[in-house]
């Protein structure tokens, strides 16, 4: 193994809902009915750090995660994987392994942990789809472990989901990624739906468990201090491209972007996380070339229809 190769590398990565036209000529030649929900967006993430991707509700983030994860198929672009190029998988067999190794962890866990389930039995699903141990005592043993990597006890594991707390939920959901002896962990707004002070027990679990295990993480918030708080490199999204890209401290100290800069006076107000919080209104403008911000720029130049500014910062 190249020891420079990313655990993540996104190469021209689009996609555009909708079905296909059935006479694309009469609407542009492009075959589609609506302007990409991810544009373009190309980045690395190296083993072992967190990528943050922020941006307002409907900027693509979801989108991004669902194809980074198999979920979705990008329209364009390819999605490698530690040297594999998730793309062109086809088969169940090819997936499988893939299916282990990158694990998702969702806003609301309440929907993607079974109800029917005992948390042990769910915890131990990704140990015996993939065989990671022989025995029934020794599922069970892990499961005990990986319980308490997240300050749950033995007897937690024979309760069912609905019996927890949101912030215990996400411990369950952080419990069965471990399980799966994950090594990348796509975190879609894992603390949005939290308290403040349970949002930061969950965040300290999981930079924990990053130093522990080496873990690489896709974290994806509309928040950009709980972005800041976590992440090696931070990627802003607006309108489905990445408007702006580079290491976390020189994008927080001195962004480049007018989005960037309009989401860091937003965080420091203090109703910043209020759910209608959002850096302006209106729609985004689907534009193909310059940045997509510029409708709603204060500072837009006649240079801004053709190149954005600052896309990237490393
Ligand atoms: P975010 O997670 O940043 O809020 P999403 O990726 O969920 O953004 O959405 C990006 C855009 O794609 C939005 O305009 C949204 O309406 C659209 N979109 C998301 N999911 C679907 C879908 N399954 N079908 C059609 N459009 C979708
Ligand atoms: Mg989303």
């Amino acid at each position: 193994m190249l020891p420079d190769r990313p655990m993540l590398r996104l190469d021209a990565v689009s996609k555009t809902y909708g079905a296909a036209l059935r006479f694309p000529a009469l609407w542009g030649g492009h075959g589609r009915t609506s302007s990409p929900a991810v544009d373009n967006v190309s980045f690395d993430l190296p083993r072992g750090e967190t990528f943050g991707l922020v941006g307002e509700s409907g900027s693509g983030k979801s989108t991004l995660a669902r194809i980074v994860t198999g979920l979705a198929a990008p329209s364009q672009g390819a999605v490698w994987f530690d040297g594999v190029n998730l793309t062109r998988l086809r088969t169940r067999a090819q997936w499988l392994p893939m299916r282990r190794r990158i694990q998702m962890i969702f806003q609301d866990p309440g929907s993607s942990l079974d109800p029917r389930w005992k948390v042990r039995d769910i915890i131990a699903e990704p140990i015996r789809t993939h065989s990671l141990r022989t025995s029934g005592a020794m599922t069970e043993r892990r499961v005990h472990e990986v319980l308490s990597l997240v300050g749950l006890s033995h007897r937690d594991g024979l309760r069912y989901p609905h019996e927890f707390s949101g912030g215990q939920r996400q411990r369950i959901s952080i419990a069965r990624a471990l399980a799966a002896e994950a090594e990348f962990i796509v975190c879609d707004e894992p603390t949005s739906a939290l308290d403040v002070s349970i949002q930061a027990q969950i965040l300290n679990i999981l930079v924990d468990l990053q130093r522990e295990f080496g873990l690489t993480y896709l974290f994806i918030s509309h928040n950009l201090p709980v972005i800041g708080f976590v992440s090696h490199r931070i990627g802003v999204m607006y309108a489905g491209r990445l408007v702006e890209c580079g290491v976390a401290q020189d994008v927080l100290e001195n962004p480049a972007h007018p989005y960037t800069r309009a989401l860091l006076e937003t965080a420091l107000r203090p109703d910043a996380d209020a759910p209608h919080a959002r850096v302006e209104e209106g729609a985004p403008p689907g534009w193909t070339d310059g940045c997509a911000f510029r409708s709603r720029c204060a500072v837009a130049m006649p240079e801004c229809a053709q190149t954005a500014p600052g896309a990237t910062n490393f």
